[in-house]
Parts: structure tokens; sequence; C-alpha cells
């Protein structure tokens, strides 16, 4: 990182909500400095890198500049180094601790959508980038589990499949009709499995299963896989700030140098120029691209861990994951983790305008974490009658952020007008089954490849025409 003056930011935009619309009125934030601690947080606090340079003032100018440390960021970091980019030339900022945002605070399922939302997909993008969307969630899971298979990565990565269990007739019938659409369309569902009635009860022990279809998914410790990465880039030359929000992003106004920076990136120690600037930012990335305010939003998820009950471990343990629907909004995501413990995620309905999410304030809902509770305790068979041992069931709650956009898919690429800008965000509570084929999607652009290159699907690139389209549609969850 060569030092170089760095010159006033001029323009900065500061945060306000003038212009956007009254519901979504509070949705720029940067992150909460004290978040509650999740269960995969609570155990990995040794994590030599958690706070990391967190008194140091930030360099004076870098290459690349990535702003977030969660998966996106260190696996763009990743990509970076893997294309052939001195690790020295990359920054990372944090706001927080490492990690500290939903890479480390979500439900750990690695679970590709294999068919369900093909339907809701077709009507926003039309059925080729349905499919498209659809088939993507299989390779990165694909990739995900070679990537940890090929380096060893200590991420407690359970290969196996999970269950889309129907808990009603109408959301049996709803599943069907997806998984017809999808077959019609020339989608591969080969790999999909289908059990009705007792079969399907006695497959996934849930007593009111409808239905169930189950295909190839994994889960695993989404921290230890973050900071897996983090370490592997930083043993590269990567630079890591915690504890270091960017507060504002400005044109760099170079008076005499050859090669300029583009932007400068102000921290509270600190104002960094970069030749290209990497929005990892999730939910928070409107608070530097305001032009996203009405478009990369932020809701609450509530995750829970339950230690096993008797008749749910040992030989009677399941070792797939299961995601228990009523409904496309109302259903509970469980997995079984070696370790001994149930982690279940319920989400909260929509709330625009909820950007705390991890606010140690507000940690968790009491409703909801008692909704979970009941559910692990009455949906399964065998999980009904025994009385509790000390040290079984309720073992911890917390909550996080979920970025999502109106159109449902994330917004990668180049931010427009802002060129040197790139953005790897919105995950629509699928980052850990799209950020794996997105963040080196979005490297390929930045060394100057097409879309083409990315094998991602035109829907998730960045622009203002997408911006302008969805300006007043409500969020559409295809979760
Ligand atoms: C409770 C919960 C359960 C979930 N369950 C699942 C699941 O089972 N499967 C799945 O696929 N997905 C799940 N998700 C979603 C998944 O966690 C996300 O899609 C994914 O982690 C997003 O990764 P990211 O790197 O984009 O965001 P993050 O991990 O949030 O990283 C963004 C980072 O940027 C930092 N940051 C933000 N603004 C600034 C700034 N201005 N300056 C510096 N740093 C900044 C934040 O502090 C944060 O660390 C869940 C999410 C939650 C909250």
């Amino acid at each position: 990182m060569a030092p170089h003056a760095v010159t006033d930011d001029e323009g900065v935009p500061e945060p306000s909500t003038n212009g956007v619309e009254e519901r979504y009125k509070g949705h720029r934030s940067l992150p909460v400095p004290e978040p509650c601690l999740s269960y995969w947080h609570r155990t990995t606090r040794a994590f030599p890198y958690l706070n990391e340079n967190s008194d140091e003032e930030v360099p004076t100018s870098t290459k690349y500049l990535i702003i977030g440390s969660g998966l996106s960021g260190s696996f763009t970091a990743w990509s970076l180094v893997d294309s052939g980019v001195p690790g020295s030339d990359i920054v990372i900022l944090e706001a927080r601790e490492a990690v500290s945002g939903a890479s480390g605070r979500n439900a750990g399922h690695c679970r590709p959508d294999a068919f369900r939302g093909f339907s809701a997909y077709a009507k926003v993008h039309g059925a080729e980038q349905a499919k498209k969307i659809v088939e993507n969630e299989k390779l990165v899971f694909e990739k995900l589990d070679a990537f940890v298979r090929e380096h060893e990565v200590p991420c407690d990565l359970n290969s196996t499949t999970t269950f889309d269990v129907c808990l009603t007739p109408e959301f049996a019938a709803y599943e069907k009709e997806s998984f017809e659409a999808y077959k019609a369309a020339g989608g591969d569902v080969f790999h999909v499995n289908f059990y009705e009635g007792d079969e399907a009860r006695s497959r996934t022990k849930v007593k009111e299963a409808v239905a169930a279809y189950e295909w190839p998914a994994g889960s695993s410790h989404p921290a230890k896989l973050g900071q897996w990465l983090l370490t592997a880039v930083i043993t590269k030359g990567v630079h890591l700030w915690t504890h270091c929000p960017a507060t504002a992003v400005s044109k760099h106004l170079s008076r005499d140098m050859v090669e300029t920076p583009r932007w400068n990136v102000r921290t509270p120690r600190g104002t960094i120029a970069a030749e290209t600037v990497v929005h990892c930012t999730n939910a928070y990335a409107s608070y530097l691209l305001p032009q996203l305010s009405t478009f990369v939003t932020p809701n609450r998820a509530q995750a829970h861990t339950f230690i096993r009950i008797a008749s749910l471990s040992g030989a009677k343990a399941l070792d797939k994951t299961m995601s228990l629907r009523y409904s496309l909004r109302h259903f509970f995501s469980f997995m079984q983790r070696q370790g001994g413990w149930y982690c279940s995620l319920w989400h909260f309905a929509q709330q625009p305008g909820v950007e705390r999410g991890d606010d140690p304030k507000h940690i968790y809902n009491h409703e909801i974490a008692a909704t979970a509770a009941k559910a692990f305790q009455s949906l399964f068979v065998e999980a009904e009658s025994k009385q509790r041992r000390h040290g079984e069931g309720a073992d911890h709650y917390w909550t996080g952020i979920i970025a999502m956009t109106p159109d449902s898919v994330p917004m990668i690429g180049a931010v427009d007008g802002m060129d040197g800008q790139w953005i790897c965000a919105g995950f629509n509570g699928h980052g850990m089954a799209r950020i794996w084929t997105c963040a080196p999607g979005l490297v390929k652009l930045i060394k100057g490849e097409p879309w083409s290159a990315t094998g991602l699907p035109e829907c998730f690139e960045y622009s203002k025409e997408r911006l302008e389209k969805n300006k007043n549609q409500e969020l559409k969850s295809v979760w």
C-alpha cells in the first residue's frame, strides 16, 4: 500500500431519510456496535483475528477495499487472491468484531432451493431466469461442499440431505405445483425424492407431515467457515481492520498523481483512498449507497438452539436438516448437529424499518422463542412426553439481519454511475446458498470479464433500471 496524499472528501452523502418512502424510514444505519452473541459467536471467542487492528489508524491507500467481513466479504477477498491479486493489495473493513454480522449468526443451513421457489421467481423474472436461480443454488452447495473438502476447512460441515416437510394440504399442493412447473421448464429434479402420508411421517419423524421432499443439502458452523476464510486471506497478506465502520464514500480528487485511486472511504480512524471499493455490507448497504434505501432492506430474523432431548438423542438422532412448513412465510427450519443440538429458525414477518436486528436491547422476541420451543417439543413423533432433565431443551436465542430485495434476488456487480464501486449483497436469507457463486462471479466482473463469465442468472446484476423497475414493489420473499 503506497502512502500518498488524500484529498478532502467532497459531497459526502450523509444518511438521511429525505425522499425515502415513509414505510422504509430508518433503514439506513450502521451495524449496532455491541450486538448480541449467537451460538456460533459464543463458541469461537478465541478467534485470533476477532478484534484485528481495532485501535490502529487505517492505511492511507489500498488497491482493493472490501467493506464487510462476512462470508461475502471474506470470500470476495479469497476470490481476488485466487485470481492473482496480491493479498497485500486488499484491505477489509469491518464495523465490529470479525464475522459479527449475519454470517456469524445465521441458522447454518446451506440449503439450496431445489424447485420450490421456481413459480414465485418465474412470476417476477420469467421461467428462464427462475430456472437459472434454482440451478445456481444447487451449484453453490456442490461448490461449498467441494471447497470445504479440498481445503479441509474445520467448519463442521455436515453434508447430508434436507426435507421440505409440508404440514398442510394447501402447502403440499403449492409445492407440487412448483415441482411440476420446474420439471416442465426442463429443471433437473433427479436428485429430489418425494414422500406422502405415512412414508413422509416415518422418514421425517414429523407427526403432522402431509408430504415431504428430500434433496442434498448441508449445515455448517458458519462463523468457523467465515473465520477460516479470513485467516486464510490474512495469511496471504490481506489486511483486516475491525471495529472500523466505513462512514462515507466520496470521489477522490487527485491533484498530481498519475495512478489515482478513485474513492475516499472515511472511517473514524482515518480515510483510505481505494481504486476499487466492494460493498459486502448485507442489509446495511444503503448506509453508504443511499440509492438502495428502498431496495436492499433489513429484516430481522431469530434463531434458537435446543439441546437434544432423550428421545431424539443417540441412535434416534436425525442427521437430516429440514424446513417444516405451514406456508411460504410460516415455517421452522431445523437442523441437528453432531454436537447434539437443534437449531431452529423462525423469520419475523416483514418489518421494513427494523434495522437493529442484533441490537443488545432487543436480543430476541419472547413470543417467537416460545413458539419455536413449542414446535421443537411437539412436532416430532418422539419428542412429546418425556420429562426434561436439567440441561436439555432450550439453550440460546439470538437475532440477526437479513437483506431483502423486492425481486427476491441478490444485487451483484458494478454500482451504476460510481465507476470502481461494486456490490455483493441482498441475499434474501439465502446467503449460504448463494455467496459461493456470487463472490467469485463479482471478482470476474472486477477483473474485466463480462457477465456471461460469472455463470450467474442475469437478474442478479445491479442496474439502475432494476432499481427503478422495483421502486414501488412490495417485498416478495421466496423462502
Ligand atoms: C438468524 C438468521 C438465520 C439465517 N439462516 C440462514 C440459513 O440457514 N441459510 C442461509 O443460506 N442463509 C441464512 N441467513 C442469511 C445469511 O446469514 C446471509 O445471507 C449471509 O450471511 C450474508 O452474508 P454477508 O457477508 O452478505 O453479510 P454479513 O455476514 O452480515 O456481513 C456483512 C458485514 O458488514 C459489516 N458492515 C456493514 N456495514 C458496514 C460498514 N459501513 N462498515 C464496515 N462494516 C460494515 C457488518 O458488521 C457485517 O459483519 C440467516 C440470517 C439470519 C440473520
